[in-house]
């Protein structure tokens, strides 16, 4: 007689799915952050990327809460078409470029966030078996994405012996990756970078669209722009735009749009893919592949989120009620990131520029030790290569001298 013990039936899973690492090492700490602090401990959670206010509680826009309560039932029950609303599209272009000429060139698809745009991205603009190149210090999921769907990362140096955007190994990366690849696709987030907190100046956009021009002359090369965190860039951070805009003249550019961050949706999974080319056909066609891959993946997305969020994006006057009420939310962060820069100078604690958005890194020598002592005094931060990551974005403004002192309690220096 066959068993019905579970245990008894070997794993059907396939090899490269048999030891998949369990929860995201994030979500694991917040778990133990969580679990201590309903202990009763005063625990310091700086790990998590979500934006809350002084109170600790999520921030959200009051006029996003808005347009999705006056939303009818059928917007919330019907699907969306595959490329996602029209409306919708139209105003992610809009966010995007505002009436800078490049709004027309540009093509859009509906993605589940900026995850789904990155994904997106990676199917259409790299062959199996080939790589993206980002930043050394990067967003860990990149490479599980990029794991999942049979291609690859490498990386350039981040940081120059001056703190600034390595350009130099940049070229002589991608130089060596077209020298064994027949396309490129260069992944760069910024301004606000996660993990790090670094924001290209217009010098090193420059240096980019150099380097990326001169590549594009031999084979085919994508840049994605993540544009997670953009909005919340500091009011001197460099214009992106028209960086982005000189680039698309010479190679391939994709922006990966979200509206997790900028209008505090994250669990609504709205986004979007949208592609810049000058020419009609071409951009169709960019269009049918980004629309593909919805169908070959997530079918379609939310339908009642995107509405809510086109219905904004159409009215001047909701826009601009966005734009206010995100505007408090920046200048709350602002205060937290002098703050932090402040104090972090004071206790000689070492950081890349930070300009501002949701993170910042902390450089360690060894940062699980690091982080090991500073969750022993109820402090979570997470570490990664050479660093320690810090959610300015989920830490009070009262609490940044805590996290200074543990940090160097820690052994950063
Ligand atoms: N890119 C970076 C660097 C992120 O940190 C995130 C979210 O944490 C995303 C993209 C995409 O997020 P979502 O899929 O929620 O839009």
């Amino acid at each position: 007689m066959r068993s019905t013990s579970t245990d008894s039936i070997p794993s059907a899973l396939i090899p490269e799915s048999l030891e998949r690492p369990g929860n995201d090492p994030i979500f694991a700490l917040l778990a133990e952050a969580n679990a201590r602090e309903a202990a009763g401990e005063d625990i310091l959670n700086a790990t998590l990327g979500a934006l809350a206010g002084e109170d600790g509680k999520l921030s959200i826009l009051p006029t996003v809460t808005a347009a999705l309560r006056e939303l009818p039932p059928a917007e919330f029950a019907a699907y969306a078409p595959i490329a996602g609303l029209p409306e919708f599209l139209d105003g992610v272009r809009t966010d995007l470029f505002g009436d800078h000429a490049v709004r027309d060139q540009a093509v859009a698809v509906a993605t589940p966030g900026g995850t789904g745009a990155l994904y997106a991205s990676l199917v259409n603009f790299l062959g199996r078996g080939e790589s993206l190149l980002t930043t050394s210090y990067y967003w860990e999921p990149y490479r599980i994405l990029a794991d999942h769907c049979g291609r690859g990362v490498q990386t350039f140096r981040s940081f120059d012996e001056h703190g600034r955007l390595d350009l130099a190994d940049f070229e002589k990366q991608l130089t060596a990756q077209l020298a064994q690849q027949e396309r490129a696709l260069v992944l760069l987030n910024t301004p606000c970078h996660n993990p790090t907190g670094y924001s290209l100046d217009d010098q090193e956009w420059s240096g980019v669209a150099d380097v990326i021009r001169s590549a594009a002359r031999t084979k085919p090369v994508t840049l994605v722009l993540d544009h997670a965190y953009a909005k919340f860039a500091g009011s001197n951070t460099a214009d992106w735009r028209p960086h982005i805009a000189g680039i698309a003249e010479s190679a391939q550019v994709l922006v990966a749009w979200t509206a997790s961050k900028s209008f505090t949706l994250y669990g609504g999974r709205v986004g979007a893919a949208v592609a810049i080319h000058s020419d009609e056909a071409q951009r169709k066609r960019l269009f049918n592949a980004l629309s593909y891959s919805s169908r070959g993946t997530w079918s379609n997305g939310n339908r009642a989120v995107q509405r809510a969020i086109g219905n904004i994006l159409a009215d001047p006057a909701l826009r601009e009620n966005c734009e206010t009420e995100r505007a408090v939310l920046v200048q709350g962060l602002t205060a937290r990131v002098e703050r932090f820069k402040q104090l972090a100078a004071e206790a000689g604690l070492r950081h890349p520029r930070y300009e501002g958005g949701f993170f910042v890194c902390v450089f360690s020598d060894d940062p699980k030790v690091a982080a090991a002592k500073m969750r022993e005094a109820g402090v979570f931060v997470v570490p990664i290569q050479g660093a320690l990551r810090v959610a300015l974005c989920s830490t009070p403004v009262d609490s940044i001298p805590r996290l200074i002192k543990a940090l160097k309690d820690a052994g950063c220096r």
